[in-house]
């Protein structure tokens, strides 16, 4: 599946940190610009505003409203008082130009509309004037006032010099450098982001080649430790669980069909026998007697995997209710010692429990799952052994033990008896009419109730299992995964 140029993440990523970076660089520029014109602007205010106070203070040498004249002399001794290279006008009540300060060099200062206006209203008046190259003036329009009235006009002038010339330039730079910085600052992302983007590219590659005939397949590591790679790892970890998976069904299905299969073939055999040499009607009883048993063995595994299959799609809900276990368990020695007439099997109960257990769970499926092992224990010990039956209560967990005396298992079995279609000795084992499928149904139960079954075993002595499980019921403790 080919990636669409504009939604491939190199193309996004060059986009996004272009764009941000661009607008970063145009903000702090225009902030900049900004701010230091305006601190200029706020500095050379202050000193014409000094100016014109200077010379307000002096008004009474300087201005006569009633001759409409101007007295220039206390003007020129301010300048050179105070060292001012401001350039200064001052008008007449009238407005008529009088004095001018000498660096004006005979020039006029400007006296628009606006500043006039703003005179005639007393109020001072501050511009900035274009002068030629790009130069600008900051220009004060001062209204002089004695006692509520005017009495002149004084002018103030600063060219704002070399600190404007170093905000134009650094004006001059942005917008030079600034595009050329977001296009390489793009391109730079655009390698930066393929640099990024390849192992994701690589990743990719490898997963599509991985299917269900070459599971055993990782994807490549690249030896860093960066997110990346742990997202390999989980990914590697998530097919191996997933191999694993897969193996398990495949034989699970091999072993479902083998072990249908047998009883077919042996029902199919016997048939034949039938059919070619039974003659009389005990001949033809015996082999219909092992048909039915062979269909009964059929029976049996379809439904303990229908069991199996409905518990893992939760299709089998437990039905949770409080009940006594010492009663169960009572019930169930009692059926135990009719199961072992048969062998001889001397049967035991142990209750080591004080007082009546009470237990909450689905009691159908505790008797079929303490069921399962008590028939195991009675069929896996040999004639005149002994079964054992202990029931104990440890903390807020019942604990139930069913012990045998019989064959036992090399511990190398022990981690598997609980896997579907597992056994011991598959001759044996189907003498004795075994499914292979009770001890994962007895695994299942105990767990739905958030309980444990464990197993220890020495060949030729004898196995215990020893279920726990939570009085309080299932929804107490986290199931095992
Ligand atoms: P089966 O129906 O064949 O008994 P299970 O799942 O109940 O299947 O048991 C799996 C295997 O574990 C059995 O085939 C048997 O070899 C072994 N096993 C189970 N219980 C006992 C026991 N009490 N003593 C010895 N072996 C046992």
């Amino acid at each position: 599946m080919s990636v669409h140029p504009q939604d491939s993440i190199r193309f996004r990523l060059t986009f996004w940190y272009t764009l941000t970076l661009g607008v970063i660089l145009a903000v702090s520029g225009l902030f900049s610009y900004y701010y230091f014109s305006f601190s200029l602007r706020q500095q050379v205010d202050v000193e014409l505003r000094e100016i014109a106070r200077q010379i307000d203070r002096h008004q009474d040498e300087i201005f006569d409203p009633v001759a409409d004249s101007v007295n220039c002399q206390p003007m020129h001794n301010l300048v050179n008082q105070f060292n001012w290279d401001a350039f200064i006008q001052l008008r007449s009540v009238k407005f008529h130009a009088a004095c001018a300060s000498e660096n004006l060099l005979g020039e006029e200062l400007q006296f628009g509309g606006v500043a006039r206006q703003q005179v005639r209203w007393l109020n001072q008046h501050l511009e900035s004037v274009e002068k030629s190259a790009g130069r600008s003036q900051r220009l004060l329009t001062h209204p002089v006032i004695a006692e509520g009235k005017l009495v002149g006009v004084a002018q103030v002038a600063i060219c704002f010099g070399a600190s404007e010339e170093t905000i134009n330039q650094l004006r001059l730079i942005y917008l030079l450098v600034g595009p050329f910085a977001v296009i390489w600052l793009g391109v730079g992302c655009w390698f930066l982001a393929d640099r990024l983007i390849t192992p994701v590219i690589d990743i990719t590659d490898a997963a599509h080649g991985i299917n269900a005939d070459n599971l055993d397949k990782r994807l490549p590591t690249r030896g860093c430790q960066d997110e990346l790679e742990r997202m390999v790892i989980s990914l590697n970890r998530m097919l191996e669980r997933l191999e694993d998976q897969f193996r398990r069904v495949r034989q699970f299905s091999g072993d479902a069909s083998h072990e249908l299969r047998t009883p077919l073939t042996i029902l199919r055999g016997e048939t034949e026998v039938a059919q070619r040499w039974a003659k009389t009607p005990e001949e033809f009883r015996d082999i219909l007697i092992s048909n039915v048993e062979e269909i009964d063995r059929m029976e049996r595994i379809i439904e303990n995997l229908l069991t199996l299959s409905k518990s893992e799609v939760g299709e089998l809900p437990l039905d949770i209710k409080e009940f006594s276990l010492s009663d169960l368990i009572q019930g169930l020695y009692l059926q135990s010692k009719i199961l072992g007439e048969p062998k001889q099997i001397q049967v035991d109960f142990d209750y080591q429990a004080e007082k009546e257990i009470l237990i909450k769970g689905d009691e159908l499926r505790l008797r079929q799952m303490f069921l399962n092992l008590i028939s195991n224990g009675v069929k896996y010990t040999d004639e005149e052994g002994s079964l054992m039956i202990r029931l104990s209560l440890d903390g807020d967990m019942a604990q139930v033990e069913i012990a045998d005396s019989g064959i036992g298992m090399e511990s190398h079995h022990l981690p598997r008896i609980f896997d579907r279609f597992y056994r011991v000795d598959k001759a044996r084992n189907r003498m004795d009419g075994g499914t292979g499928l009770g001890l994962s149904i007895v695994r299942w139960i105990g767990e739905a109730h958030g309980g444990s079954v464990t197993v220890t075993s020495v060949p030729g002595k004898g196995s215990t299992f020893t279920v726990r499980l939570p009085v309080a019921g299932p929804d107490t403790l986290t199931p095992p995964s």
